[in-house]
């Protein structure tokens, strides 16, 4: 199956097996770009975010963890520049209605063009002998003609937004010839602002009530913690404050489910370390968030670094970790150098001072700060997307079929392991119960007893499980098991009593970091 095709498979997949759901299905349309996640979606969120955490805290000797409220002052989000800066660029077909984000249709034409040039420099590369991403490879790429006016339009596109300019940008849509994907038109209304907070109230009564936002993002409940968590912390520059919670964005454009949400969960950990000092943090932090994603499983091929053209009003440098989606590379997870920003303005607007005594050099200033920020939402998706596989293979009667299997890190499948007794009778469920028992202690376990063997084995690689262990008639003699791994269907008889042990070393966290 190609890898393109995975999409759309996929979003009907996490709603058949309790994934994922629209949220309010049952009202017309649901509301549009919020999901809730069903009973496997939340196991596997759950382990994602945990072995994040797990990573980022518990084996960080200098990081500490903090929950932040999702409301915060108002005078926040003057500070951080959200209330002045946190727009995108709409534009509307007048024709088809659709609207767009005007940035994003260059983006979209851009990336049209790369392909065309990968698939140009591919076909070189075959002749030539060429490596693909190759010196020979990317240079071919980048030289071809299509690959010369993506990167002309790229530029283009960066001074625009550095600079702000509106009309520039539909100047730039117009020559670039592009029309609306519904309409077929270029009839664009002008380019215009959008903030992309939500506002709410605090407060009983309107007069009284005070204008909130839900945060677009974790990162400033860490900001203005800074010194309370240093203190009763008692942690030395350099040190990380990590944070795990849900981000609001009001979205223009919100049409590749979990991708881009109106309601999400971001994993951000701000590292505050001595100014002059944040280029050596913030390369390590680049290649140990790159590697972290190896570990658990997500190919080299499908990650590539994408540096920023267009730095932030608050960073001094940035990348992000881009992933290969059904739909193409996209940003993943993002890494900043974000400097003394926002510490300054909220010490500026606040009034009170947010700074670090540095007991070596006998002095107080505002330390700089490097991010590494995720969305668990799309390392959600990520993980599904490349583990989602259609594959012939052969059934018990020598005939063929074919199944669907997630091929998930064990440790980021929902359900580890799935009991199976191969009938419903002869003491073959007690003995499968207290298997059970024992192993759900240690791992998310699940008993299955319906249907026929083949059908279960079905079921669970459909839903991701790495391990099934099935109980017959001669565990009661031999007090074994067969145990069947996911990916290879390959079957191994092990004695009941080494099968705790044998399942933990398979999904040891240690093993996975070190
Ligand atoms: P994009 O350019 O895709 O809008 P961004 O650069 O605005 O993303 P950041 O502000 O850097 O994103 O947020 C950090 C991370 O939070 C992103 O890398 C992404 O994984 C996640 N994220 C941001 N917006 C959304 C969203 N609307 N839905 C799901 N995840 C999101």
């Amino acid at each position: 199956m190609d890898y393109t095709e995975v999409f759309p498979k996929l979003i009907s997949h996490c709603k058949e097996h309790g994934y994922i759901f629209q949220s309010s299905e049952i009202y017309e349309n649901g509301l549009p770009a919020v999901y809730d996640y069903g009973p496997l979606g939340v196991l596997m969120k759950n382990n994602l975010r945990n072995l994040w955490w797990k990573s980022m805290v518990q084996l960080q000797p200098n990081i500490v963890g903090l929950d932040a409220a999702i409301l915060m002052h108002p005078q926040v989000w003057k500070a951080s520049g959200h209330v002045d800066a946190f727009n995108d660029p709409l534009i509307d077909n007048k024709d088809s209605k659709k609207r767009y984000r005007a940035d994003q249709l260059i983006e979209d034409w851009i990336s049209k063009r790369w392909d065309k040039a990968r698939k140009d420099a591919d076909k070189k590369a075959a002749k030539e002998g060429w490596e693909t991403g190759g010196e020979e490879h990317t240079q071919f790429m980048r030289n071809a003609r299509e690959g010369q006016k993506a990167r002309e339009a790229e530029a283009k596109l960066a001074a625009l937004l550095q600079a702000g300019d509106l009309a520039g940008l539909k100047e730039l849509i117009e020559e670039l010839e592009i029309v609306c994907e519904v309409s077929g038109t270029a009839n664009w209304t002008e380019v215009r602002q959008f903030n992309l907070m939500f506002k709410t109230q605090m407060g009983a009564t309107t007069e009284g009530a005070s204008d909130l936002y839900l945060r677009p993002e974790t990162a400033q409940g860490i900001f203005v913690n800074f010194l309370n968590v240093q203190k009763t912390s008692r942690q030395k520059l350099p040190f990380g404050i990590a944070q795990t919670g849900k981000a609001f964005r009001n979205e223009i454009v919100a049409r590749q489910f979990i991708f881009r949400m109106r309601e999400f969960e971001q994993m951000e950990m701000q590292f505050f370390v001595k100014p002059g000092t944040q280029q050596e943090h913030y390369e390590y932090w680049r290649s140990e968030r790159l590697k972290w994603h190896h570990r658990l499983g997500i190919r080299p091929d499908r990650l590539r670094l994408h540096d920023h053209d267009k730095l932030a009003h608050y960073a001094d440098a940035a990348v992000d970790i881009e992933f290969h989606f059904p739909f193409g590379f996209r940003e993943l997870e993002g890494i900043h150098s974000r400097t003394d920003f926002d510490l300054s303005r909220h010490q500026e607007l606040s009034g009170k001072k947010l700074q670090y005594f540095d007991p070596e050099e006998n002095r107080n200033y505002i330390p700089y700060v490097v991010e590494t920020s995720v969305g668990l939402d799309r390392l959600f998706l990520a993980h599904l997307s490349q583990a989602y596989q259609e594959e012939e293979v052969p059934t018990a009667k020598g005939e063929s079929e074919v199944r669907t299997v997630l091929r998930l890190h064990p440790l980021v499948a929902p359900v580890q392991v799935a009991i199976l007794p191969l009938v419903k009778k002869d003491g073959l469920p007690e003995l499968a119960q207290e298997v059970l028992n024992d192993l759900r202690w240690f791992m998310q376990a699940e008993y299955d007893d319906k249907d026929a063997i083949g059908r279960r084995y079905r079921r669970q690689d459909a839903k991701g499980t790495p391990f099934c262990v099935t109980i017959d008639h001669d565990s009661l003699q031999d007090e074994a098991v067969t145990l069947r791994e996911r990916d290879s269907m390959q079957q191994q008889r092990i004695p009941i009593r080494l099968l705790r042990n044998h399942l933990q070393s398979a999904l040891s966290f240690k093993q996975l970091m070190s």
